[in-house]
């Protein structure tokens, strides 16, 4: 059991700063969630180590530099209603929900986002709505997004996510298969600005079927 786990985040934070985390508000709610709870407890010992680490079902909760930076470019872009596709753990819904108005995710797998709910209720965070779905498909009914991040890598741009973008909104999604780049894309009325970051390594955002 990690009782005291303020020392060691406090230690991630400084890394993630000399890695280029500026935002001091993204900063602060990295130093004060508690990543550890978001692992099987096993693992928990590496929590605030720089790295990714398995969460089950083959999946990965993200590595923190990456939950920082997307963080950090959401912040930038003024977000308040944000769409997350990829809940997993639920760390980077918990990040987002101290930051924005009202988080949205979308997860494919019932069981990681069962556990996901739970772990977010315990921390009281309730501004979160989960919904089990394909994220290709985004969540129409509660568009438009005024930033939408992808969690897991896409073949390519799913046309739903570009649709429920509000005008002024940015979508942040890494795409490719073995080769991954991050891209952040923004809608200024019907047309599209896309550029792209540097190389990135997510699990796939697998299309169709539902687990
Ligand atoms: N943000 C999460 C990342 C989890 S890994 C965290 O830090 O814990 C990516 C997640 O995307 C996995 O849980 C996987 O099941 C989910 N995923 C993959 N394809 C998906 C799809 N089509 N729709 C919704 N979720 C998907």
């Amino acid at each position: 059991m990690i009782q005291n786990f303020q020392g060691m985040a406090r230690r991630l934070v400084t890394l993630l700063r000399q890695q280029g985390i500026s935002d001091p508000n993204v900063l602060r709610v990295v130093e004060t969630t508690p990543r550890h709870q978001f692992m099987p407890e096993s693992l928990a010992h590496k929590a605030y180590e720089n790295t990714a680490l398995p969460i089950g079902k083959g999946q990965t909760i993200s590595q923190p530099l990456m939950v920082a930076s997307m963080t950090q470019l959401l912040m930038q872009h003024h977000c308040q209603k944000v769409l997350e596709i990829g809940t997993g753990s639920g760390y980077q819904t918990a990040v987002l929900a101290q930051l924005v108005e009202r988080v949205y995710s979308v997860e494919r797998i019932a069981e990681l986002q069962y556990q996901a709910k739970r772990r977010l209720k315990n921390l009281d965070l309730h501004n979160i709505q989960m919904r089990h779905g394909d994220g290709w498909q985004g969540w129409s009914s509660k568009s438009p997004f005024d930033g939408i991040i992808v969690t897991a890598a896409a073949q390519s741009i799913p046309q739903a996510l570009l649709d429920q973008l509000a005008d002024g909104g940015v979508l942040i999604i890494p795409v490719g298969t073995e080769r991954q780049a991050l891209h952040v894309v923004r809608r200024f009325g019907d047309s599209y600005e896309q550029k792209q970051l540097g190389d990135v390594k997510f699990v796939p955002l697998v299309p169709g079927a539902l687990a």
